[in-house]
């Protein structure tokens, strides 16, 4: 069996590998140790398990990997704040991740799939089409790497957004097993109001997010409320009709007493205008509940994709539609693609290299 072909350390779940442990004839504290060397001193190598016995690491080696991917390319934007790298997985295909350091804040956008399947118009991975999704320990290296980084300079990771390639819906298993694993309280125990995960919109993992009472910030891909035009750029929409997706959120946001998010990339002359702020306003006026706003609007001026004609709005045209929904008092941010200038865009150092 060829070392790329075995499991990776990353894919297990802390009884996984006490279990793994114990049948190599291990002590219980073994699994924490080494649960604390993935999470902790972030190991890419069996020989920096310097803490463990050199037969258990033969015998760890022989059974599991420890690095499913390489780093193949990485850029950095022109103030040097967002660095982005393309990690190639053990079978060629390649996924990005992408870093943006703020004034104290280190956050990792991150992707659960390569590719996606949910056909967005206007995204450079949904352009690219489906190629597979990524394992929990693929999801979670993502941190690590960063994370392993960061350490170097005395810094975290304090945040992580699911928002890069994929849908983390459509992966939801490993994505779930991602949070708790990243959330671990003796592993990186990251809190979960600072994971947030972006769907597009499926109402099937948006229940089940409900359900199972997850603490992590959930954001919806919403961009348009004319349920004709919201299936003409998101094709999956036909399948999830706004009035349900509506209605599913209204249910999170009831149970978990929780904000939601929306996202909207402001596409100029198809969903910019006053007109598509106030309606947007008035469809969101369900989400109050005893006079508080249980949702935030974060508006993403488009971020232009070789196959997808159309140009984000003028900076007058961002703030007056941002104007709009505050004087609604529906608060709302303006979110910059930061790195722009390096392709920072969902998805769109991978199709390049593709
Ligand atoms: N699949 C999930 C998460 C990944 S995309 C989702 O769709 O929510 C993360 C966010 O980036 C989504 O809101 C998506 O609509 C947005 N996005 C994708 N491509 C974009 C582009 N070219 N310009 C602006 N926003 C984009
Ligand atoms: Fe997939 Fe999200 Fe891109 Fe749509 S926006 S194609 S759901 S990654």
């Amino acid at each position: 069996m060829s070392l790329t072909a075995l499991t990776s350390l990353y894919d297990l779940s802390f009884s996984e590998l006490s279990d793994s442990l114990a049948a190599l004839g291990q002590p219980p504290y073994r699994a924490l140790q080494v649960w604390q060397g993935l999470y902790h001193s972030y190991w890419e190598t069996f020989a920096q398990a310097s803490t463990l016995p050199k037969a258990l690491r033969q015998a760890l080696s022989a059974q599991f990997a420890l690095r499913t991917f390489t780093p193949v390319k990485q850029i950095a934007s022109k103030d040097g704040q967002t660095l982005k790298t393309l990690l190639r997985l053990s079978d060629g295909a390649a996924v990005e991740t992408v870093l943006m350091r703020y004034h104290r804040r280190q956050t990792l956008c991150i992707s659960t799939q390569v590719g996606c399947a949910m056909g967005c118009s206007f995204c450079a991975t949904g352009q690219m089409g489906f190629r597979r999704n990524l394992s929990s320990g693929e999801i979670v290296q993502q941190v690590v790497y960063y994370a392993r980084r960061l350490h170097a300079d005395g810094k975290a990771v304090t945040n992580v957004v699911f928002m890069g390639m994929g849908e983390p819906f459509h992966n939801y298993n490993a994505t779930i097993h991602a949070l708790d694993r990243l959330e671990d309280p003796a592993g990186m125990a990251l809190s979960p109001r600072r994971c947030t995960v972006s769907t597009v919109g499926l109402i099937p993992g948006i229940r089940r997010f409900t359900q199972e009472r997850r603490k992590e910030n959930l954001a919806i891909s919403l961009h348009s409320i004319d349920p004709v035009q919201r299936e003409a750029i998101i094709p999956i929409a036909r399948k999830h009709p706004l009035e349900a997706l509506k209605r599913a959120c209204l249910d999170y946001v009831h149970a978990s007493r929780r904000r939601i998010s929306f996202e909207w990339a402001l596409i100029a002359g198809t969903n910019d205008t006053v007109a598509h702020a106030r309606a947007l306003a008035a469809w969101l006026k369900d989400f109050f509940v005893a006079g508080a706003c249980l949702c935030h609007v974060n508006l993403i001026p488009l971020n232009p994709t070789p196959g997808f004609e159309s140009a984000a709005p003028r900076r007058e045209t961002v703030q007056r539609f941002a104007e709009v929904l505050q004087a609604a008092h529906i608060p709302c941010t303006v979110r910059l693609r930061r790195g722009i200038e390096i392709n920072a865009g969902c998805g769109q150092l991978a199709t390049q290299e593709a």
